[in-house]
């Protein structure tokens, strides 16, 4: 068997021209288009890169984007009043903080003071929160696994009464994810098992998957035997194993790999993401999504 495969990249340009024409029939009616500010405090080269993938990607959808870049000597409570000034700005509806800070500033601090309603990422506690209660609690599903969740439903496989299966559970992606995907509601609905290091026999849990969902930043850690055939699995390791130059640029660029043996696993899985182009191009996505629906809640027409 070959498994079908859920191409990320895809996925965003659909989701992608999506945004872009409610946020001109928005424009059209309302007068105001999504608001987005990136602060990135320094000039680590990878912060600088997602910012302007952010950025960029916030233009083409048509949103009013601002990028306000901060020294890295910036004290903590000028940072704090820069956030309360977006807090208090009605063209901005959403904040982002790109990590990680300089280490005289406390992140937890900062991330807290973002308004829980610009908070895009989903990752204040009162979002956090919201996701746990679920229905029209939730404001903003964090990105990445909401663009998991996304990816399943629009590859149509059934997720209401299947087995999930999540490796890893961190805050920012097997946590979130196994919340939503146990709650009411499309692309849920499934009965959901979480583990982890100290999972006695992570191959059995795994086996009984009809979607698998890797997040554990481990190469190649699952093998063909720990799929069930046909299952829907989601691979969302992102692991640099090497150099190579790219043949487009000349440039040296990162070998990536997954969590999952992809090439044994694609004889076996019914659905399957690549390493690169699955999961992650839907990070930065999804994040459009939630600053377009932050506009829309601000509008009251969510
Ligand atoms: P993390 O914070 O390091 O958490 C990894 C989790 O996996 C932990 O819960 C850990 O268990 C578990 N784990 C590690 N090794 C394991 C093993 N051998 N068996 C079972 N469980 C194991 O990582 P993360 O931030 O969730 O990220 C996970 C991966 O996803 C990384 O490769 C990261 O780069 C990638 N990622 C991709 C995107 C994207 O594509 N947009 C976004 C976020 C993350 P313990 O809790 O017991 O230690």
């Amino acid at each position: 068997m070959s498994a079908k495969l859920i191409l990320g990249t895809e996925i965003r340009e659909q989701i992608l021209e999506e945004i872009t024409k409610e946020v001109a029939e928005i424009k059209a009616k309302h007068g105001k288009v999504p608001g987005l500010v990136t602060i990135l405090v320094g000039e680590s080269p990878a912060s600088i890169s997602y910012v302007t993938l952010k950025i960029q990607t916030a233009h083409r959808v048509g949103f009013h984007e601002v990028q306000d870049n901060q020294p890295p000597d910036i004290a903590e409570a000028a940072l704090l009043a820069l956030i309360d000034k977006y807090n208090k700005d009605e063209s901005i509806n959403g904040i982002l903080v790109q990590l990680p800070l300089p280490k005289h500033i406390d992140e937890k601090k900062v991330l807290n003071a973002i308004d829980p309603d610009k908070d895009v990422d989903g990752f204040h506690p009162v979002n956090v929160g919201r996701l746990m209660i679920g229905g029209n609690e939730v404001k903003f599903a964090p990105c990445t696994p909401a663009g998991i969740q996304e990816m399943i439903v629009r590859a149509g496989v059934e997720t209401s009464g299947a087995e999930v299966v999540v490796v890893g559970r961190s805050n920012i992606v097997g946590k979130p994810i196994a919340v939503m995907m146990v709650q009411k509601g499309r692309g849920a609905n499934s009965t959901v098992t979480v583990v982890h290091t100290r999972t006695k026999d992570i191959a059995a849990h795994c086996r009984r998957a009809d979607i698998l969902i890797v997040a554990a930043g481990v190469p190649g850690l699952v093998k063909p035997e720990y799929i069930k055939p046909g299952a829907c699995v989601i691979d969302v390791g992102v692991n640099r194993v090497g150099e190579k130059i790219s043949e487009k640029t000349g440039k040296k660029i990162a070998i990536l790999r997954g969590d999952v043996d992809f090439d044994a696993a694609k004889e076996i899985a019914g659905y399957i993401t690549p390493v690169p182009g699955g999961v992650g191009p839907m990070t930065i996505t999804m994040l459009m999504k939630n600053t377009l629906m932050s506009l829309k809640y601000s509008l009251g027409i969510a």
